[in-house]
C-alpha cells in the first residue's frame, strides 16, 4: 500500500471536517454533501463554500468543535479582524464585537439579508 504524500498542509483543518460531511466522488475533486447530495468541487480558495453550505443548510449536523473551526472560514469572508474582540464588516465597514460568532451572524442576518 502506498502512503499518501503529506504535501497538502494547507487547509488541513477544513479538510478534517469537510470529509466527515462530504463524500469524495472522483479524482476531479468533486464531493457530494452527505445530507442533501448537492455537488461541490473542492478548491482551496473556495473551501469556504463548503463550510457555508453546512452552516446554512445543516447546522444541526455540526459538532461544537466544528462550529468553532468554521468561525475562521466562513465569517472571514465577510469580516476583517481588527483585534481580538472586534471585526469590521466588509460590506458596510461597521465595527462589530466578535467575541461571539453569534454577533457576526446576526449582523449579516439583520443588516444584509
Ligand atoms: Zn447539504
Ligand atoms: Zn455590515
Amino acid at each position: 500500500m502506498k502512503r499518501e504524500t503529506r504535501s497538502r498542509k494547507q487547509s488541513s483543518l477544513a479538510h478534517r471536517w469537510i470529509y466527515r460531511h462530504y463524500t469524495k466522488l472522483t479524482r476531479n475533486n468533486e464531493v457530494t454533501c452527505n445530507y442533501c447530495n448537492r455537488k461541490f468541487v473542492i478548491d482551496i480558495s473556495r473551501l469556504v463554500n463548503l463550510c457555508k453550505h453546512l452552516v446554512e443548510a445543516h447546522p444541526n449536523k455540526l459538532t461544537e468543535d466544528e462550529k468553532k473551526d468554521m468561525k475562521f472560514y466562513w465569517t472571514w469572508d465577510y469580516f476583517t479582524l481588527k483585534s481580538d474582540s472586534n471585526a469590521t464588516c466588509t460590506i458596510c465597514k461597521k465595527l462589530i464585537n466578535c467575541t461571539s460568532v453569534q454577533n457576526l451572524k446576526e449582523h449579516l442576518r439583520n443588516v444584509h439579508k
